[in-house]
């Protein structure tokens, strides 16, 4: 088996000898020809089934060769048979929610969660009851029409580490799905701790340019059929285009990553000691949420940071007004830092009595740390936090 760099830049390119070729080909084919239409009816049965791939694609919203080829290349990354790759992050969670609607109702949420992931399961759109939990009272509060354990760590914002296979063992049977957005294949592989789906909004690092809306869910076999029969009826699918840029991104996905943590190790240690700044957090910092687990679960402590200011809400925003370098912004993962406030932005759907339990104050400011250099980077944050 290569390793994970020399994997990150040959998965999905396997066939290029044969086909003649040195960059992946990329199809935008609608429909696909079907002279034989024995051949293509049993085609068609067995995309709609949750196949990955029929001897006749047919239609585009039941298989692209690119999309798949893509798939291809994520899934041997996270080390799982398959990936399922959707329009967005969002549309791989409902995937996954309407998936599991089809054997109970329950399912169990461990907060914080990334606001939307959030809303989209308090509001019951999906048709399922989600009861919020702490990590330790999952195996307490199963129920017998429990279908889904849903935990997102690192965790979106407060960079909460959840331990993933204690949730494992406590879910028993109920199957597990892991947001793993924040920490990528290159720090943590969930599905090789028990969890059953491994989630990335691939708009964040895996795209890594911020030019791509993608998400992907990777795990067996079995679960990826009933996800790909999701995604043929809701056509949540992702374009070819935007699969051909997401395989593009991930030859540098563990250079990109590790050079950004590298970074945000030094801002956070330095910003843990500006006199601006009321609290950092940070999983590679002492007295981080379960930071013990940095080493073990998670190789590294990541790219994100998260920072209360003194003065709350204005002293926050006058941050994000300030800042030259770093870019004010929403999103995450990419080559140039962005520097967002959760509770006015990202986390702004969360109830607030959530928002004050899970820690997301009005002066705490999330900084996706990219790959400048890292003088230049504190340079900026020195400045705008002289204000406030
Ligand atoms: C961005 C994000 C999502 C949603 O993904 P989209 O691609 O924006 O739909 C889900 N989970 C986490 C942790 C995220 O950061």
């Amino acid at each position: 088996m290569p390793r994970f760099q020399t994997t990150a830049v040959h998965a999905g390119r396997e066939d290029f000898v044969e086909l003649c070729v040195h960059a992946p080909p990329l199809d935008l084919s609608t429909t696909y020809p079907v002279p034989d239409l024995d051949v293509g009816s049993a085609s068609f049965d067995a995309l709609v089934a949750g196949q990955a791939s029929a001897p006749n694609p047919i239609y585009a919203r039941l298989h692209n060769p690119t999309v798949a080829r893509t798939e291809g290349a994520i899934a041997a990354l996270e080390g799982t048979q398959a990936c399922v790759a959707f329009a967005s992050g969002m549309a791989a969670l409902t995937a996954v929610l309407l998936a599991r609607a089809q054997h109970g109702r329950h399912v169990l949420v461990v907060r914080p969660l990334y606001g939307t992931s959030d809303h989209l399961l308090a509001s019951g759109l999906c048709g399922l009851e989600a009861e919020f939990v702490q990590a330790d009272q999952i195996a307490a509060r199963r129920r017998p029409d429990t279908v889904l354990v849903v935990i997102e760590t690192p965790a979106n914002p407060t960079l909460a580490l959840v331990d993933i296979r204690a949730v494992v063992e406590a879910a028993g049977d109920v199957p597990v799905l892991v947001d793993s957005t924040f920490a990528t294949p290159v720090l943590q592989r969930p599905a090789a701790l028990g969890a059953t789906y491994v989630l990335h909004s691939a708009t964040k690092f895996l795209g890594g340019h911020g030019d791509v809306i993608a998400g992907v869910v990777c795990c067996d076999e079995a679960h990826a059929a009933p996800l790909r029969t999701v995604r043929a009826a809701t056509g949540a699918l992702l374009h070819p285009l935007a699969a051909y840029l997401l395989h593009r991104g991930l030859p540098t996905l563990k250079l990109r990553v590790e050079a950004a943590q590298a970074n945000a190790q030094v801002l956070a240690e330095r910003l843990a000691r500006h006199p601006a700044v009321a609290r950092v957090h940070y999983p590679g910092l002492p007295g981080a949420v379960n930071g013990h687990l940095v080493g073990s679960q998670m190789a590294g402590p990541g790219t994100l940071l998260a920072f209360d200011v003194h003065g709350g809400h204005d002293a926050a925003a006058a941050v994000m007004k300030r800042v030259q370098l770093i870019t004010p912004a929403v999103s995450l993962g990419s080559v140039d830092s962005l520097i967002q406030h959760p509770a006015g932005l990202t986390h702004r759907v969360v109830e607030e009595a959530v928002k004050a339990a899970t820690g997301i104050t009005p002066g705490l400011l999330r900084l996706s740390v990219g790959i400048e250099d890292v003088e230049d980077l504190w340079q900026d944050l020195t400045q705008a936090l002289a204000s406030s």
